[in-house]
């Protein structure tokens, strides 16, 4: 499902973040040492092969709402983007830190002029947020920073769960 907002397309689709071989980025959730892990931070340094945390390892640590890039290695991509999102339940205001990672991500992109961006469904796994809650935040990043933009032409939430994608068509790509 697409939509757009300001000429650019914001799309949902079910799939795997390590498999998106036609987006320039793709965005970590990334932990704080910017190490493999579970789920999409593991996925992604998986298929990237060790160059990926190597190449991360200077810029680590990074806090909640923090984003940092780094070349793809062996992703089929030219970028990742890596963001900590906060820890729902710990990291205060865990709202304003969430936007964060989508505003700082989608600020990178425009600084290194990338004109695709796919994003995870970042904090809504290990780290807990309610992905219910997640639309309002989403969209307000959207609408702060596309608008704005002269280089991204298209950004694409990938989700891993049928049911995560069902509420992504509805409430963030059916919500702009
Ligand atoms: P966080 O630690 O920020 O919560 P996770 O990686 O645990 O991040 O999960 C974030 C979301 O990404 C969850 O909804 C999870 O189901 C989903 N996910 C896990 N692996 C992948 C993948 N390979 N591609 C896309 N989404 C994934």
């Amino acid at each position: 499902m697409k939509t757009t907002l300001a000429n650019t397309t914001i799309s949902a689709i079910r799939g795997d973040i390590s498999d998106q071989k036609d987006i320039e980025a793709v965005v970590n959730a990334a932990n704080a040492e910017l190490k493999s892990g579970g789920g999409v931070a593991g996925a992604l340094h998986r298929a990237a092969g060790s160059g990926l945390a190597e190449e991360c390892r200077p810029m680590a640590p990074i806090r909640p709402g923090e984003a940092v890039i780094s070349g793809a290695h062996n992703l089929p991509n030219t970028h990742v983007i890596h963001c900590l999102g906060p820890v729902y339940g710990k990291d205060k205001s865990e709202a304003l830190l969430l936007k964060r990672c989508y505003l700082n991500a989608l600020s990178l992109a425009e600084q290194h002029n990338i004109k695709s961006i796919a994003f995870p469904a970042i904090s809504t796994g290990i780290f807990g947020y309610p992905i219910e809650e997640t639309a309002d935040i989403i969209i307000s990043a959207l609408k702060e920073k596309i608008p704005e933009s002269e280089v991204i032409k298209e950004v694409r939430f990938v989700l891993f769960s049928e049911n995560d994608l069902k509420f992504y068509e509805e409430k963030v790509v059916g919500g702009i």
